[in-house]
C-alpha cells in the first residue's frame, strides 16, 4: 500500500447484512507507513503507549523538551486519537515533529478493511513493522461498541477448531501494538464513519488473535493504558474489559492479584478432560478442575463473575450429558456460560450444533441455575467472527 495515497472518504455503505463490503482505506495519515522499514530486531519501535506517563516525561526530557509535553502528546493520542504532528497545534512546530517522530511511530498499517452488518461490524487487517499480520474487529451494538483485539500475531495454543491456532505463533505484540488497535477503532468511531453517529469504544475484549495470558506483561500494560484516565491512558472502564484465556492457570492466579476489575473468560469447550485434551491441547498441562479453581479464585479476589466460553460443535461437545456435567460443575459458581455456535474454519470437519441440540444444551444448563447466553455471530461474512481471524492478506 502506498503511504502517499491521497485521503479518500470512507464509504461505509453496505448492500445488506449478508454482503461484506471492502472499505476504501483512508491511507495512513501523518507519519510514514511503518511497513517499508525492516529493522533487524523484531521488537517494535518504542511508542508512548508502551510507557507509563512518568516514563513518557523522562523520554520527552531526554529529547530536550519540558516534561509537560508528555501530557500534551498523550492527550492527543489517548484523548483525540491522533498521532499526526500537524494536529498538535498546541505544540511548537519543531517540538511536535521531533516528539511525534520519537514517540508516536506508526506501528500498524491498515492493509484491508471489511465491513458487514450494514457497516456496524468492521474488521481491519493490520501489518506490523516487521510484516506480521494481525486483525481487530469493531462491533457496534445499540448500547455499546466493542473492540475485539489481538494480543499476538498468530497463537501457540493450537486449538484445532480455531483458525488462528492452526497458523501457529509468529510473535507477541507490544503494548502499543495492542493499544493501537483500540485507538484506531476509537478514531474511526469518533469521526462518525461508523453508522450510528460519532461514538466511543465502551468495551474491549481480548478475543482476537493470540492467547493474551501468554503475552502477560504486554497485555497487562495494555489493560492499564486502556483503562487509566486521559492523559495516562484512554479511560475505558476496567469492568468493560474482558481477558479471554485457554486456561493458563499460573497467569490467571497472577492476574487475580493485580487488583484490577477486568472480566475473565475461560475457554472451556468441554467439561471433561478427555475431550478437552483434544479441543484445547493446553488442557494436558492444566486440567478442567484446575482451570475452574483458578477462575473461582479470580472471582473471589476481584468480585467479578467469570465467564465460560463454550464453542458448540456438532456431535463433538454438544451432548446432553456434557451439558449436565458442565451445569453441575458450575452450579455453585458466580459464572456465566457463553455458548458460541462454532464458526467452521476452512477445511474443518467440524460444524455448528443442530439448533435443537443447542436449545437443549441451554435448557439443561439453565436447569442447574447457570446463566447462559448464545453469542451472536457478528462478522461471520467477513471472517471476523470468533476463531476466524487468520490474517490472510489475499483479497
Ligand atoms: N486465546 C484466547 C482468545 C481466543 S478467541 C482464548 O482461548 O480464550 C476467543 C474465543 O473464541 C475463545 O473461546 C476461542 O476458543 C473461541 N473460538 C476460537 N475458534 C472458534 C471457532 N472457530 N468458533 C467458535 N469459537 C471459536
Amino acid at each position: 500500500m502506498s503511504p502517499h495515497r491521497p485521503p479518500a472518504t470512507d464509504p461505509v455503505v453496505s448492500a445488506g447484512p449478508q454482503v461484506p463490503v471492502e472499505l476504501t482505506l483512508t491511507g495512513p495519515p501523518g507519519l510514514d507507513s511503518a511497513a517499508g522499514r525492516r529493522p533487524a530486531s523484531r521488537r517494535p519501535p518504542r511508542h508512548l503507549a508502551d510507557l507509563p506517563l512518568a516514563q513518557r516525561r523522562a523520554a520527552v526530557t531526554e529529547l530536550g523538551e519540558p516534561p509537560f509535553r508528555a501530557s500534551q502528546l498523550s492527550r492527543h493520542y489517548f484523548g483525540r486519537y491522533t498521532d499526526r504532528a500537524e494536529d498538535m497545534t498546541d505544540l511548537p512546530q519543531t517540538s511536535r515533529d521531533a516528539l511525534a517522530e520519537a514517540l508516536l511511530p506508526r506501528l500498524l498499517t491498515a492493509e484491508r478493511e471489511l465491513a458487514c452488518d450494514d457497516g456496524t461490524t468492521r474488521k481491519t487487517l493490520w501489518r506490523t513493522f516487521d510484516g506480521a499480520l494481525v486483525e481487530s474487529v469493531l462491533m457496534r451494538y445499540p448500547d455499546r461498541v466493542t473492540m475485539c483485539v489481538s494480543s499476538q500475531a498468530g497463537c501457540g495454543m493450537a486449538c484445532p477448531f480455531c483458525a488462528t491456532g492452526q497458523a501457529g505463533l509468529t510473535r507477541n505484540l507490544s503494548t502499543a501494538e495492542i493499544v493501537g488497535q483500540v485507538v484506531a477503532g476509537a478514531r474511526v468511531l469518533a469521526t462518525g464513519r461508523v453508522p450510528g453517529g460519532p461514538g466511543r469504544i465502551s468495551n474491549v475484549v481480548f478475543m482476537g488473535m493470540g492467547e493474551p495470558l501468554a503475552n502477560y506483561a504486554s497485555v497487562l500494560a495494555a489493560i492499564r493504558r486502556l483503562t487509566d484516565p486521559v492523559p495516562e491512558g484512554m479511560g475505558i472502564s476496567q469492568r468493560s474489559i474482558t481477558v479471554s484465556t485457554v486456561g493458563l492457570v499460573p497467569a490467571i492466579t497472577r492476574l487475580a492479584a493485580e487488583g484490577l476489575s477486568v472480566r475473565l473468560a475461560v475457554s472451556l469447550h468441554a467439561p471433561d478432560d478427555e475431550l478437552r485434551d483434544t479441543l484445547v491441547p493446553v488442557n494436558r498441562r492444566w486440567r478442567v478442575a484446575e482451570v475452574l479453581a483458578a477462575a473461582r479464585d479470580y472471582t473471589a479476589a476481584t468480585g467479578r463473575r467469570f465467564s465460560v466460553e463454550y464453542a458448540l460443535i456438532k456431535d463433538i461437545n454438544d451432548q446432553a450429558w456434557r451439558a449436565d456435567l458442565l451445569g453441575s460443575l458450575l452450579a455453585d459458581d458466580l459464572a456465566h456460560v457463553n455458548l458460541i455456535p462454532l464458526n467452521p474454519t476452512p477445511g474443518s470437519k467440524w460444524t455448528a450444533s443442530r439448533p435443537a441440540d443447542q436449545r437443549e444444551f441451554v435448557r439443561r444448563l439453565e436447569a442447574y441455575g447457570v446463566p447462559v447466553t448464545v453469542r451472536d455471530t457478528r462478522g461471520r461474512e467477513i471472517d471476523g467472527a470468533c476463531g476466524q481471524l487468520a490474517a490472510s492478506a489475499a483479497p
